[in-house]
């Protein structure tokens, strides 16, 4: 029998509107990183987060290692961040020339503990990047006053929101929580440019200052004059007229979102050694994928054999990321920190994420969850 047509795991899905905006761009000649839609994506990707400024760039990526790089972090420096989470939070702090600082995660929600990152600040510590893991906020308001009540109230905060639009604690958006927030608008995550990101703040000097940055610091006073060396790190207009499009679907966006996680939800919540994310009270999830961690696995080996045997029934799945305090990239450097993370090891490697596209329909979502059912150890 031939397989199932296979269930991906993350497909982007439209309203429908991003063809029409993309082919007006190009009618009018505006491809490239000027033109009237990157100015409206930007000042409505604001209103929605509850911030003054937005700055689009190219991806997540560097959404982080600008604002790193525009608040002086740089040799000598450290930034603390959670080893669960994609790679880009902390290599970024390598891109900037500082040193990233791997602290644990809550049990529960596997995102930053506050109580941990207070252990791990040194005279050095510049900023610390709290990650909005899978979808849901990191305890920011928590962070601040376990930072002021050890004396450093002075450390940046810069909130990596990419997997998080939609997502708000106290009512507050991801992406307001801390100084600076980030987005990423990859193919996969919740909103989409194809390649995309942005940055939020309310401080308008910093955002005045990454505008200049991104631009290959050059001012808008003189032409071809750079008051210091800058990026190429624009959005272009093409994936703004994307972006914008999507924007307009934003309350469709994050409502498909949560219906396909209280489906997964509804029908895991009871079964014995499946611990799904916790979601504790004054947060809006907005579950970029859902993700559960899986008890009955003794480990790495056994969660990617789990895989295999999903995928064989169709149904893509993702591996929680891989403990960055574990990987080559960052252990073998001469100043990188070793030590173990236990609750991080722990989950990272019983966990596996199910299908969560946008577009998925009930039928799928229960494909996936009647497969994980059947092949997961008893
Ligand atoms: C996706 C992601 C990024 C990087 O975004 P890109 O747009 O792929 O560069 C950074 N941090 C986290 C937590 C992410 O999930």
């Amino acid at each position: 029998m031939p397989p199932a047509k296979l269930i991906p795991i993350c497909a982007p899905h439209f309203t429908g509107l991003e063809a029409e905006y993309v082919a007006e761009a190009m009618r009018t000649g505006w491809i490239s990183s000027a033109g009237p839609f990157l100015a409206e994506f930007e000042a409505a990707f604001a209103r929605s987060i509850g911030v003054a400024r937005a700055e689009a760039v190219c991806n997540g990526t560097v959404a982080l290692h600008l604002v790193l790089h525009a608040i002086g972090v740089g040799p000598g420096d450290e930034v603390v961040v959670p080893s669960q989470t994609f790679a880009a939070t902390a290599s970024t702090v390598r891109h900037a020339g500082a040193t990233p600082v791997f602290a644990e995660i809550d049990r529960g929600t596997w995102t930053l503990d506050p109580a941990d990152v207070v252990k791990k600040l040194t005279a050095r510590t510049r900023a610390v990047v709290p990650v909005d893991l899978y979808g849901l906020c990191a305890d920011v308001p928590a962070l601040r006053a376990a930072l002021e009540a050890s004396g450093r109230g002075d450390v940046f905060v810069l909130e990596d929101a990419a997997e998080a639009f939609g997502a708000a604690l106290h009512g507050v958006r991801a992406g307001a929580l801390g100084d600076a927030g980030t987005f990423s608008f990859y193919g996969n995550k919740t909103l989409t440019t194809g390649e995309g990101g942005m940055i939020t703040t309310s401080r308008e000097d910093l955002a005045d200052r990454l505008r200049l940055l991104k631009n290959h610091g050059m001012t808008k006073q003189k032409r071809y004059f750079h008051p210091e060396v800058g990026f190429n790190y624009r959005m272009t207009n093409l994936q703004a007229a994307i972006g914008l499009a999507q924007l307009a679907g934003e309350a469709d966006l994050i409502a498909r979102k949560q219906r396909i996680h209280a489906r997964y939800r509804a029908a895991l919540a009871g079964e014995p050694g499946v611990a799904l994310q916790v979601v504790p009270p004054g947060h809006t999830f907005c579950p970029w994928i859902t993700m559960l961690v899986d008890e009955h696995l003794g480990g790495e080996a056994e969660r990617d054999a789990l895989m295999e045997r999903l995928l064989e029934r169709g149904i893509d799945s993702r591996p929680m990321f891989y403990p960055n305090h574990l990987l080559p990239a960052f252990t073998e450097q001469p100043d990188a920190a070793r030590g173990s993370l236990p609750v991080t090891e722990h989950v990272s490697f019983r966990g596996l994420a199910l299908p969560s596209g946008a577009g998925l329909t009930d039928d799928e979502i229960d494909r996936s969850i009647e497969a994980y059912l059947a092949e997961r150890p008893r």
